[in-house]
């Protein structure tokens, strides 16, 4: 019986995992615009970066956030490092610390009120995150009142593995007042991923799961006029990991990712969804020099 039940369950993943990604279908009048905000930079040997790495060949990291404009406002995908991250940076164990050294360079807030010193943080109509980790949460309590999207599972983790595992900073995240919203995705397909959200209902943003790296991670596939974006969060660190299929340095993933195996897996569908859609942009948070060729930097924007 357990035979048959694996057999069955190899056929459903086989065939979900042979969809096509469906084609661009938006309602009409929906126009997205997407602009970048790098808030921290590091430059690192690209070995420590990714299995098969080369010691004399820098990669550029960046703690970037990407805003989104929608006809129902102005969101943030991820929020980069924000104003509080030097105290922050306690509730990592010292001696991970120099692991995770950068150079701020701005915050969200400090890029939008360059452009316009009369922004209101409250003005802000969603975050969406990626995942919990530091890197991309440190900044939500600047914009109160404003909702935060994740997994309940993602919520769960963090809060259950505050302490214990290096990526979760627990004061980043803990006040009472977050208006947290938990995207809920259900089983219709996306593609060859099972479950999915249409975020607006209309087609321009799309939630799926991007197992591996943490608990309840997500990408977002964003449909612009000129473009099609998937931002898959932390999967990989660099768009170099696709073409050879591999994962992040093993020092480093055994530090940040939640399920090597697993995450091998979410690594291969990329391989394929990236070889089968040669015009989709997909966006590693991290990947500075690729994310600088395909999203200008705030305050320009890409339709
Ligand atoms: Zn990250």
């Amino acid at each position: 019986m357990k035979k048959i039940s694996s057999f069955l369950i190899g056929i459903v993943v086989c065939n979900s995992l042979a969809q096509p990604l469906p084609d661009r279908t938006i309602s009409e009048g929906v126009e997205l615009s997407l602009s970048r905000i790098d808030t921290g930079v590091t430059s690192t040997p690209e070995a420590m970066i990714m299995k098969g790495g080369r010691l004399f060949t820098s990669h550029h990291t960046s703690h970037t956030a990407f805003l989104l404009k929608h006809p129902k406002g102005l969101f943030l995908i991820d929020t980069g490092v924000g104003q509080k991250i030097d105290e922050q940076f306690y509730d990592l164990p010292f001696l991970i610390r120099p692991f995770f050294k950068f150079t701020k360079i701005t915050t969200v807030i400090g890029a939008l009120k360059k452009e316009d010193p009369t922004f209101d943080p409250q003005s802000l109509s969603g975050i969406l995150l990626t995942h919990l980790h530091w890197d991309h949460a440190s900044a939500i309590e600047e914009f109160p009142q404003v909702p935060v999207y994740t997994t309940e599972q993602e919520h769960k983790a963090a809060f259950k593995k505050s302490g214990k595992e290096v990526g979760y900073f627990p004061s980043q995240y803990d006040s009472p007042k977050i208006q947290w919203e938990f995207a809920k995705m259900t089983n219709i397909a996306y593609g060859p991923f099972p479950q999915s959200k249409d975020l607006f209902g209309d087609g321009s943003v799309i939630i799926v799961p991007m197992t591996g790296h943490s608990e309840g991670s997500i990408g977002f596939f964003l449909h612009l006029k000129t473009a099609r974006y998937f931002f898959v969060g932390d999967i990989i660190w660099t768009v170099k990991q696709l073409k050879q299929g591999v994962q992040k340095a093993y020092l480093a993933s055994s530090l940040v990712d939640h399920s090597r195996p697993v995450l091998q897996g979410t690594i291969e569908l990329l391989q394929r969804i990236e070889k089968e859609n040669p015009d989709l942009v997909i966006v590693p948070t991290h990947d500075l020099d690729h994310n600088k060729k395909h999203i200008p930097h705030y305050p320009k924007f890409v339709h």
